[in-house]
């Protein structure tokens, strides 16, 4: 570890063993199907898209293991990279994000059906049938920093519909995805805007702490509701939080992307912080400041743990106001 770069944070809560998983009449190791027998949403769960980010999974494998069944539609659950998953290390927890590339950003046609084999590449391929099928789409994250949990939306308006209903703490992020890849939630096979398919992402909270997995169990709960695989009846009330206020939505509008290895927030940022006015320097990249490009600047999901020139370390979002219920 370089001098200066934040050391890893304690892992809190253990990996859960999946192994029990792994069979499935799918044909597709991990992914599994509850079938309700009656029409109604064909819903996709994700969890390990990430592989060191099993906040998700722990949630995803007591669904799973109660026994649930949805009462409408179809309930599909994958536990996504379990190559990298499999090579979890609490001593170097930050290593098993992945195993050769991002599984979150390998989502366009020209990816999955182009040339190369690498680990998550195969798994991709493996799992776009599901994602091609669904019509409602949760994909569990966490994230590096602690942080109040997020509902990452893209820009599609029935999607932040969707996120406010559900009344999860924490904030609504609308967002374009990255520049370096595309995310699953922004698979456009039949997420366009004429398409009438729901895809969420849920950052957690930190991926290692216990909380993250009590607001990925929420979120799990409240889509699969609000999505109309259940009814709230059916939904043990301890898988529930209290219904959150009016949640505010954060529009990004900009990346900060690294410049150069010598780049420092000037301040212990980890992600919600708002910065009141514009010209505000929040970090220095190779001495220069970084600064606010207009007041009441929110900062959404600071983390200096990929650092690297080209790499975003912080996205910059404005505040689109409260939204009611
Ligand atoms: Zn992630």
């Amino acid at each position: 570890m370089k001098a200066g770069e934040p050391g890893p944070h304690p892992v809190l809560i253990d990996p859960p063993d999946l192994s029990r998983w792994e069979p499935s009449c799918t044909g597709v190791p991990y992914v599994h199907e509850l079938e309700s027998g009656r029409p109604g949403p064909e819903v996709l769960v994700t969890a390990l898209v990430h592989g060191n980010e099993y906040s998700g999974a722990i949630a995803l494998d007591a669904f799973l293991a109660s026994r649930i069944m949805p009462a409408r539609g179809r309930v599909t659950t994958a536990f996504c990279n379990m190559q990298a998953y499999q090579r979890f290390d609490p001593g170097r927890p930050d290593d098993s994000r992945f195993v050769d590339e991002d599984l979150n950003r390998l989502w366009d046609r020209s990816r999955l059906e182009g040339p190369g084999g690498c680990s998550e590449l195969r798994r991709a391929r493996e799992l776009l049938p599901f994602v091609e099928r669904c019509t409602h789409l949760l994909d569990l994250h966490s994230m590096h920093e602690s942080c109040a949990p997020l509902l990452v939306t893209g820009t599609l308006p029935r999607n932040i519909a969707f996120a406010r209903q559900l009344r999860c703490p924490g904030q609504i992020i609308i967002d374009q995805g990255h520049a370096d890849g595309v995310r699953m939630r922004d698979y456009q096979g039949r997420a366009g805007p004429d398409a009438a398919r729901i895809a969420l992402l849920l950052e957690a909270g930190q991926h290692w702490e216990p909380g993250s997995v009590t607001h990925a169990a929420n979120a799990l709960m409240r889509f699969l509701i609000q999505a109309g695989s259940l009814n709230h009846a059916g939904v043990p009330r301890e898988w529930l939080l209290p219904d959150a206020d009016a949640t505010p939505a954060v529009e990004v509008t900009h990346p900060v992307v690294a410049r150069s290895m010598d780049f420092a927030f000037l301040g212990r940022f980890s992600g919600g912080e708002v910065i009141g006015k514009a010209g505000t320097a929040i970090a220095l990249d190779g001495g220069e400041p970084v600064v606010t490009p207009y007041d009441e600047c929110v900062l959404v999901m600071p983390s200096l743990r990929q650092l690297r020139p080209g790499v975003t370390v912080v996205r910059l979002g404005a505040i689109v106001g409260e939204i009611g219920i």
